[in-house]
């Protein structure tokens, strides 16, 4: 699939010709969606299926990315998948009436940003509290710091030398 960040869809045509666009962004060009996970690495992929509906163009986008994020309870890595799906109308202004059940989307509607659109969606895809979910190991931070001190290999070892020194002292 081509990347395609910076492009700007004219969805008069694409709509009159029914046309399905499908395209893959990197998640390190979202600076908004960046500032919320763990990591920018990965991709998110768009498809939208462009129509005419009440007299203007229209499309349905569905959005998906692989993405890591940072659980609040033990502030380690989680993976979420966001995924959306939406009904668009682009419309020339406010005023312009959008079909029913479909999202406004006012502005020139030869020239779409599907990236900032794409964007948009994830960002409304996060979690409003991001938390390993079930089946996940999540360890509050917490015991992350009070468990292990008193048990544990490392405290064994830590004993072992002096168990050593006592048997070297008494010969
Ligand atoms: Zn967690």
């Amino acid at each position: 699939m081509p990347q395609a960040s910076q492009e700007l869809l004219d969805t008069l045509n694409l709509a009159a010709a029914a046309t399905v666009v499908e395209r893959e962004f990197r998640l390190a060009d979202f600076a908004r969606l960046v500032d919320r996970l763990a990591t920018a690495d990965g991709v998110a992929v768009a498809r939208m299926t462009l129509r005419t509906a009440g007299g203007v163009p229209a499309g349905e986008l569905e959005v998906c990315a692989e993405t890591l994020l940072t659980c609040e309870r033990c502030l380690r890595p989680m993976r979420r998948t966001l995924r959306s799906t939406s009904q668009l109308a682009f419309v020339e202004s406010e005023d312009t009436p959008a079909p029913a059940d479909h999202e406004a989307i006012p502005g020139d509607p030869r020239r779409v940003n599907l990236a900032g659109l794409v964007e948009d969606e994830l960002l409304l895809s996060l979690p409003l509290i991001a938390i390993h979910g079930k089946g996940d190991e999540c360890i509050p931070l917490a015991s992350q710091v009070s468990g292990g001190a008193g048990e544990g290999p490392s405290s064994q070892e830590r004993r072992r030398p002096f168990a050593g020194l006592k048997e070297l002292l008494k010969h």
